[in-house]
């Protein structure tokens, strides 16, 4: 039997790759199954908040490798993931679930400026609050992005949806009898240099005791058993 403990107030992570289901710009498919998927557990009362990628679009380092100024580049992977954020905005709209997009960088005709306290309010009503822009600071990346709005917000988790069941030994695209993990500790993860997100992400939620639950997302309904605390994928604690 699944232990079920159940959370009240979560941070979700999307990679933008996802959104882009594999390629540039936006597959509607994706976008849908994850705004069902949301709808379904914002009804049973969860409060949710979304933190989303904008890999499907562009990636600062990326763009620096064909030779564009690093800062910029940044700025326009930043822009990307607010593209997603409006997509998933409008498919959880079609469901009935309203939402608020917050970003980092103001854009006051398509989004409010990001307002903890005021993001924290939105929840309490209800609302899926939706993060974009990262952190609107180059040479960070949207899974800090999670671990700093999570903090801040007071979310219980970091609910980190991939592409992969968890987090592996090894690699298991190229490792076909790599081990998942169920559960391991922030430390267990550095001393076996295991990736579940950056650097600077991952010592974040080290050094502040927030928990990471990495799941599959292509797994259909996973969402709702991570909200529901089913132990599926790997929770990385303290
Ligand atoms: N980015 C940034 N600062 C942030 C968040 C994101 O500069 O706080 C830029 C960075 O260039 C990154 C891109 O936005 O490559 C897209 O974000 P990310 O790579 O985290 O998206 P994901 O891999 O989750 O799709």
């Amino acid at each position: 039997e699944s232990e079920r403990h159940g959370f009240t107030r979560v941070l979700l992570k999307l990679g933008g790759e996802m959104f882009g289901g594999g390629g540039v710009g936006l597959d509607p498919d994706v976008v849908a199954t994850v705004a069902d998927q949301i709808a379904e557990v914002v009804a049973s009362g969860v409060q949710v908040a979304v933190v989303i990628g904008g890999g499907n679009f562009f990636r600062g380092a990326e763009l620096q490798q064909r030779g564009l100024d690093r800062a910029r580049s940044d700025y326009m992977g930043m822009l990307g993931t607010v593209m997603n954020c409006l997509a998933l905005q409008d498919f959880l709209e079609k469901r009935g679930v309203t939402t608020r997009v917050q970003t980092a960088i103001t854009m006051g005709q398509v989004a409010e400026p990001y307002l903890p306290l005021r993001a924290q309010r939105h929840l309490e009503k209800g609302r899926v609050v939706i993060f974009g822009a990262g952190m609107g600071m180059p040479f960070f990346s949207t899974d800090t992005t999670a671990a700093q709005r999570a903090l801040e917000i007071k979310a219980e988790v970091v609910l980190m949806a991939k592409g992969v069941d968890g987090v592996f030994d090894a690699d298991p695209r190229t490792v076909p009898d790599a081990k998942m993990f169920t559960e391991i500790t922030h430390r267990e993860v550095l001393d076996k240099e295991l990736k579940v997100a950056d650097a600077t992400a991952f010592s974040l939620c080290m050094d502040n005791k927030m928990p990471i639950l990495v799941f599959n997302l292509l797994e259909e309904g996973n969402i709702a058993r991570a909200v529901a605390g089913e132990r599926i994928g790997t929770l990385v604690a303290t």
